[in-house]
């Protein structure tokens, strides 16, 4: 009995998982973006889309949401209807929903919460600014979390999965505030220099309208890779293609509002060219 019990409680944790993620990975598909893996967290996985930070979309407020909202959702109805007497499957799905969803919605990078916080800090303050806010609220919440399992323990109880979920909530918080302390141009000499150290680099390439401002391009670089930029024209066809580095000058010298078609930046790369 204790084994079936036990079997379906966890596959009440494992569906109320496929099911959030899947609400994040449709969402995402939705709006265009790529779900390139899934990261395993000791609570549960986050779906990695590149190209998108935590902090740069009115999209990934919505991505965001969609896990922990389908979660609640679930939640709702099976509280609503109207079942005499619950299965142990059904209360084990219902307690899980409400427990994905409350951790999950905690204000702390890289889960849910943290970045539906750091996206609507982000649409005011820049995204430098919502990544330091949203990592000090991280660090204040994993520091609740170490010291509510100081006090456990010392009342003669242990809980692992807090004091799990609390040091991972701290590496986590720290890394965000460090890596956000550092500038783009910053993180993009650090990944040069890793570049020049292994020789080689995963490059990701994006192509848009020459038409469209240097923002969208910087928007839609993926940090951890070596970037390409294809300029398109209206017919589709490629008219030239700029790295990284080239779109970091220009759209300091020419401001992100500039579209490709309103600057030099052929001029550009033959002078960097020859400069070289
Ligand atoms: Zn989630």
């Amino acid at each position: 009995m204790c084994i079936v019990n036990g079997g379906l409680e966890t596959a009440a944790f494992l569906l109320t998982l496929v099911l959030h993620e899947f609400a994040h990975i449709l969402l995402a598909q939705a709006f265009g973006m790529e779900v390139e893996e899934m990261q395993l967290l000791p609570f549960g996985c986050a779906a990695k889309t590149p190209g998108i930070s935590f902090c740069n979309s009115r999209a990934e407020i919505l991505v965001a949401a969609a896990g922990p909202g389908i979660n609640l959702l679930m939640a709702a109805i099976l509280i609503v209807i109207p079942i005499e007497e619950k299965s142990v499957f059904l209360e084990a799905f219902c307690k899980y929903h409400i427990g994905m969803a409350a951790v999950n919605l905690l204000p702390v990078l890289p889960m849910d919460g943290g970045r539906i916080l750091c996206a609507a800090l982000s649409l005011k303050l820049g995204e430098r600014r919502a990544t330091q806010l949203t990592s000090i609220f991280g660090l204040l919440t994993a520091f609740l979390g170490l010291a509510a399992s100081v006090w456990l323990i010392w009342q003669g109880q242990w809980n692992l999965s807090l004091l799990i979920v609390a040091i991972f909530m701290l590496g986590a918080s720290w890394n965000y505030y460090r890596s956000a302390l550092q500038s783009n141009a910053e993180k993009m000499l650090a990944r040069r220099r890793q570049i020049g150290k292994s020789g080689v680099a995963q490059v990701h390439a994006i192509a848009l309208n020459r038409e469209k401002p240097l923002g969208r391009a910087l928007t839609q670089l993926d940090q951890r890779a070596y970037n390409l930029v294809y300029i398109l024209d209206d017919q589709l066809h490629p008219v030239g293609v700029m790295d990284e580095q080239l779109l970091s000058e220009l759209a300091v010298r020419h401001g992100v509002s500039a579209k490709f078609s309103e600057i030099p930046w052929k001029e550009e790369k033959e002078r960097r060219r020859l400069n070289d």
